[in-house]
């Protein structure tokens, strides 16, 4: 392996990842027929690996694919994947296909073991000047399927509004239903400050379950703020004085322009700064291992 190759999970094997391969019939390549997760790895300890793994679990029931481990040895293969990539701050992604069929037929295949992939890469922190000053958002007609509970390797309407978001000059497309209700972002959920409470979309399945949307009604809830999960209609978002967006690898990011205006006063709003400070304090207690469960992720 060259020096700083990842070493990647596949169908069983540790392997270099150049020498790492599927079958084209593989139905992920064929049909987008499976379901991923990303976990973010912060000094080497896997972060709510517990509620990761529960999603998982949740995308393959939901797609009719067997799960192929127990959440032990789930967890077991996260830890080794940590470890040969050496530890530290890493994104892991791990994604489940429902196999390699003997030809492409969209029926499922009798007797096929799901393909099973893991790897590792850096975890790239958000860089304190985009913190400082905020990023911007376009709002984009959502126009993906009825599951987007589900968290599918099929992302082919999230890469054409995330390609569309980056060419306008933004990190994220808010996506609106057809009724004028906004949802989420193409890869985060959505919160805004409207007459200063907290509100975001509730779990329905127009959005994914986000693990950092829970971690923060969590921490918000626990800190005596006002929360609301509760429909958010576009006129309702375009009038927000702060919006965020959250998700593993970003966590909390103000949106501090939105479709070319600016939100609130155009800088990254009071309770942004606080529920942040919540996040940053609850991961260093947790890094330190006050108040964790091995639930919370620290390998056993
Ligand atoms: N919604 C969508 C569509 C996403 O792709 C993501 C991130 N993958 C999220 C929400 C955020 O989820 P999480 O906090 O679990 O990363």
């Amino acid at each position: 392996m060259s020096v700083g190759e990842p070493s990647v999970y596949l169908n069983g094997e540790f392997r270099p990842l150049h020498a790492a391969a599927v079958s084209p019939l593989d139905r992920g390549f064929l049909f987008g027929d499976g379901v991923y997760e990303v976990i973010p790895v912060y000094h080497g300890l896997p972060f709510r690996l517990g509620e990761h793994l529960q999603r998982l679990h949740d995308s393959l029931a939901a797609v009719r694919i067997s799960d192929p481990h127990e959440r032990d040895a789930w967890a077991g293969l996260v830890t080794e994947v940590i470890r040969r990539n050496g530890g530290g701050d890493l994104s892991l992604y791990l994604q489940v296909t429902r196999g390699t069929g003997p030809d492409r037929d969209h029926f499922f295949p009798k007797d096929t073991p799901p393909t099973v992939f893991l790897m590792a890469s850096p975890l790239r922190p958000t860089a304190p000047e985009v913190l400082e000053r905020g990023v911007a958002a376009v709002t984009r007609r959502d126009f993906r399927w009825g599951r987007c509970d589900v968290k599918a390797i099929t992302l082919l309407p999230n890469v054409l509004l995330r390609q569309e978001a980056r060419e306008a000059g933004c990190s994220e497309a808010i996506l609106v239903r057809a009724d004028g209700q906004v949802h989420e972002g193409a890869a985060s959920n959505l919160f805004a400050v409207i007459r200063g409470a907290l509100v975001t979309p509730p779990k329905d399945r127009f959005i994914l379950p986000g693990i950092t949307r829970d971690l923060v009604l969590e921490l918000a809830r626990g800190d005596g703020l006002a929360v609301a999960e509760r429909p958010i209609d576009q006129a309702e978002l375009a009038a927000a004085s702060e919006i965020w967006i959250t998700s593993s690898t970003r966590e909390l990011l103000p949106v501090t322009r939105l479709d070319d205006h600016a939100v609130g006063d155009g800088r990254p709003g009071p309770l942004w700064h606080h529920v942040d400070g919540l996040i940053q304090d609850h991961k260093r207690r947790w890094l330190a291992g006050v108040g964790t469960t091995a639930d919370e992720g620290r390998p056993a």
